[in-house]
């Protein structure tokens, strides 16, 4: 698998001026032999379509959930507008997805109707994938109005994309037992230690949280995902020392990789 980062923000693209490599928001391709999985369609998307020049290859689009940051980027997909691509949309409940997509391209908001694409998008549940050697499992994130995430299996390789989700105390215990073991974790990893109590109820993870889960639930190699789009150089850099320190402390053979826009990583 060939895991490629095209966007790694949460909310908006960045407003960082520290990190020219930091600025779209949540995409994210794994590339196998059969085919081209894409993890949402944030402002990523964008730069990601003009890099899928293999009609050939089929792409399966999953969606974790509808936020603008995880689809602001769709209408801008250039393969959607080229009928030689093969896209099949993946996501586990297809009526809601349904009702959803052509709201995206509604004409208060885009001029082009989704009715008026070339071909019809084909929409499947996540077991389709299995056409392709890989095996998907989906998981109920801990996030306002709902996210999934993904496990792909495939050729003794497992990953899971678990952006928007609230990990900590009180809801840890089923995502050890469902994220156990797993090689690659792309986790959502908007906070740092920040102090303000309302912010845990965003449903999203501070780095504390998210190390000592993967102490729990023995995660081969992290990678924190969805950063703040005004993310410093400090504040990255008060992460990785966190991160250093508590893998140390630990005795923990945990990796890390922090990602930016246009980082592969072959698995
Ligand atoms: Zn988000
Ligand atoms: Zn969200």
């Amino acid at each position: 698998m060939k895991l490629t980062f095209y966007g790694v923000c949460g909310s908006s693209p960045s407003t960082t001026k520290d990190f020219p490599n930091i600025k779209h928001t949540a995409c994210v391709a794994v590339e196998t032999d059969d085919c081209f999985i894409i993890f949402d369609a944030g402002s990523g998307i964008i730069n990601l379509g003009k890099d899928l020049t293999d009609v050939a290859k089929p792409i399966l689009l999953f969606f974790s959930h509808f936020h603008y940051d995880h689809i602001i980027g769709l209408p801008y997909f250039s393969p959607l507008y080229d009928s030689n691509h093969n896209i099949t949309i993946i996501y586990p409940d297809i009526k809601k997805i349904k009702s959803i997509l052509p709201k995206i391209f509604d004409s208060d908001f885009f001029p082009i109707s989704y009715s008026q694409l070339p071909k019809e998008i084909p929409v499947k549940t996540p077991d389709y994938c299995s056409n392709f050697n890989v095996s998907v499992t989906s998981y109920n994130l801990n996030h306002p109005g709902g996210c999934y995430g993904y496990r792909l299996n495939h050729r003794n390789n497992s990953l899971i994309y678990a952006t928007d989700n609230q990990l900590d105390s009180k809801h840890i215990t089923p995502f050890i037992t469902s994220f156990k073991d797993c090689d690659v974790l792309i986790h959502d990893c908007y906070f740092f230690n920040e102090s303000q109590e309302n912010l845990k109820t965003w449903g999203h993870t501070f780095l504390p949280d998210l190390v000592s889960f993967c102490f729990k639930a023995n995660i081969h190699h992290l990678i924190p995902f969805h950063f703040k789009p005004d993310i410093s150089k400090e504040y990255l850099s008060n992460m990785i020392t966190y991160l250093d320190s508590h893998i140390s402390k630990n005795k923990s053979s945990l990796r890390y990789t922090f990602p930016y826009d246009d980082l592969t990583i072959h698995l």
